[in-house]
């Protein structure tokens, strides 16, 4: 489902992805995890092309994304091609990013009916089932202002399912909230995983990890130093960076 192919980023001279090769299949639940500056939200959103990078390739679905090599050469997608690919990626980010003058239903019909150009009437019907999935059923009407953290972080994955993407990106969703809020974004992420969405989650939420992923990418410094079963990194992931990284986030 994605695939990343000898991929490197800088940032000026700063060398932030460094030989990435990767390859996560459909329906799986992969978490990346590793220290602050290690790559890990980089590496998220090279894969919606919010992020270009200068070598190798990421394909979605067996389509490259950004750029694709044509004979000896590199063409860049048109900003519409990119838009397109775009679409069928979901992203739920840490600072939620809802529209505050809409409620939580505009919030989650807004793509489908801007984007998507779906008539309202059955924009609101699968906004509203989106909504009723992630346990809001009695908080459609209510601006982002007149909802807990938590709650604004389920809308916003409700608006990111009713794209219906073929992957969705978690950047740290649950550190921005406090810690009796977290367990009911990571239900709604387990629940949704239960469903066969491919998830690419970063996040320090070990006992998610352990639970629900099936890989771990563990970063350090750009690179991908591990990329096993989460029984093995937890048990023992061999590696001293990542046992130094356990011992702080266990
Ligand atoms: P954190 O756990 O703190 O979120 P991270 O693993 O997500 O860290 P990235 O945000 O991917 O790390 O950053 C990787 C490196 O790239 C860091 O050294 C960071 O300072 C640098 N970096 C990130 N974004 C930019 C940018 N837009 N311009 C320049 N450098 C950047
Ligand atoms: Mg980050």
């Amino acid at each position: 489902m994605i695939e990343f192919r000898g991929v490197n980023k800088w940032f000026g001279d700063l060398h932030v992805l460094k030989d990435i090769n990767l390859t996560i299949g459909r329906g799986e639940v992969v978490v990346v995890a590793g220290p602050s500056g290690s790559g890990k939200s980089t590496l998220l959103r090279t894969i919606n092309y919010l992020e270009p990078v200068q070598e190798g390739e990421i394909l979605v679905d067996g389509e490259p994304i950004g750029r694709r090599r044509q004979g000896n050469r590199w063409v860049e997608d048109s900003p519409a091609e990119i838009n397109r690919k775009r679409q069928e990626i979901g992203m739920v980010f840490q600072q939620f990013n809802l529209f505050p003058h809409m409620t939580a239903l505009e919030n989650v019909m807004e793509g489908l009916v801007t984007v998507r150009r779906m008539p309202r009437q059955e924009a609101e019907r699968i906004a509203r089932e989106m909504l009723a999935r992630v346990g809001l059923a009695d908080r459609m009407d209510h601006r982002p202002s007149k909802l807990s953290g938590g709650q604004q972080q389920r809308v916003a994955i409700a608006r990111a399912l009713a794209m219906r993407p073929k992957v969705i990106l978690f950047d740290e969703p649950t550190s921005a909230l406090d810690p009796e809020l977290t367990g009911e974004v990571l239900n709604v992420m387990l629940d949704v995983a239960r469903q066969g969405y491919t998830m690419v989650v970063v996040t320090h939420e070990m006992g998610f990890a352990r639970e629900v992923a099936h890989r771990i990418v563990f970063m350090d410094d750009g690179r991908v130093l591990l990329d096993v079963p989460p029984e093995q990194f937890f048990r023992d992931p061999g590696h001293p960076r990542a046992r130094d990284f356990l011992g702080r986030v266990l």
